[in-house]
């Protein structure tokens, strides 16, 4: 009987331990600035993976089995929608449990249309406004609440203590952008991200250069952009890191007219901006910089 006990008792060791890991909802979110928000919300309660690495460009991206394998464990499942991350819902289909709960984050925000582009979605990147990146943290709570409703207290807590960051990042940014005047307010940029942040922040997106990554710019749009931008005081063209082949463009772009390139951050977070409120800090430093006087 001695012998067997430390057998028995590293089992129940090892049960415990499993169902100790097992409390830990398993969270997927399809890129790296709804996991952010998600850890934000969730704390030590939840593992939250990204099917998109941070660094890669959610437009091009495709899942592989790999990612199926992520879904296929989640017990909470987030995609912003709005056209940005259809590719999950066949994934989600094949790969997740009957029980996963599937969330959009953006579900009921209103899409701002796009300029020009045969995209029929509008703008999907609703995060770049603050006060829409409140709203996904809300129903992230909301989510995780439903799923673990023991924890209800420790998520909204800490869903409340992230809102009031949010706040005073959103008011902080509103002083700070009200530096530039109004006529150099004016973003050119290589995709067509930032029209919540300027609706926001009281910019003009004058033009992108793609509606979509997918697709290559034509000497037409380049024609185009090279116009507008001789006809700016400022001449600073934005691109963003994740974008790979487009960044040749705007060189070319900025050699011709003779500006400057600013990079702001919007569809991914990198090693060096690892969080959702220093990517719109950096955002907000960037464009006061690269506009001011
Ligand atoms: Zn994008």
């Amino acid at each position: 009987m001695k012998r067997v006990l430390p057998g028995l008792v590293l089992l129940a060791l090892m049960v415990l331990a499993s169902s100790v890991s097992a409390q830990k909802l398993q969270v997927v979110t399809t890129f790296s600035i709804l996991q952010d928000f998600a850890e934000q919300v969730g704390g030590d309660s939840v593992e939250v993976s990204s099917l998109i690495p941070a660094g890669a460009d959610p437009h091009t991206w495709e899942p592989t089995p790999k990612e199926a394998r992520l879904v296929a464990k989640a017990d909470l499942i987030i995609a912003n929608g709005g056209g940005f991350d259809d590719w999950l819902f066949s994934l989600v289909e094949n790969a997740a449990r009957a029980d996963a709960l599937v969330i959009t984050v953006s579900e009921g925000l209103e899409a701002i249309e796009h300029g020009h582009g045969h995209d029929h979605h509008g703008d999907a990147h609703f995060w770049l406004s603050v006060p829409h990146a409140i709203y996904y943290v809300e129903k992230i709570s909301q989510a995780l609440t439903a799923l673990s409703p023991d924890n209800a207290a420790y998520f909204q807590g800490r869903a409340a203590a992230y809102r009031d960051e949010l706040v005073e990042l959103d008011r902080w940014m509103l002083g700070e952008l009200s530096k530039i005047s109004a006529e150099n307010r004016v973003i050119v940029t290589y995709h067509n991200a930032f029209s919540y942040l300027a609706e926001r922040y009281g910019f003009e997106v004058a033009e992108f250069l793609v509606a979509n990554p997918d697709a290559e710019p034509t000497p037409r749009d380049l024609a185009r952009l090279t116009d507008l931008l001789r006809r700016t005081s400022h001449r600073a063209i934005f691109t963003e890191p994740q974008i790979g082949s487009g960044t040749r463009y705007l060189q070319s772009l900025a050699k011709e007219v003779k500006g400057e390139i600013y990079v702001l951050y919007s569809d991914s977070l990198s090693p060096e901006i690892s969080t959702y409120l220093e990517m719109m800090r950096y955002n907000t430093q960037t464009l006061v910089e690269a506009l001011e006087q």
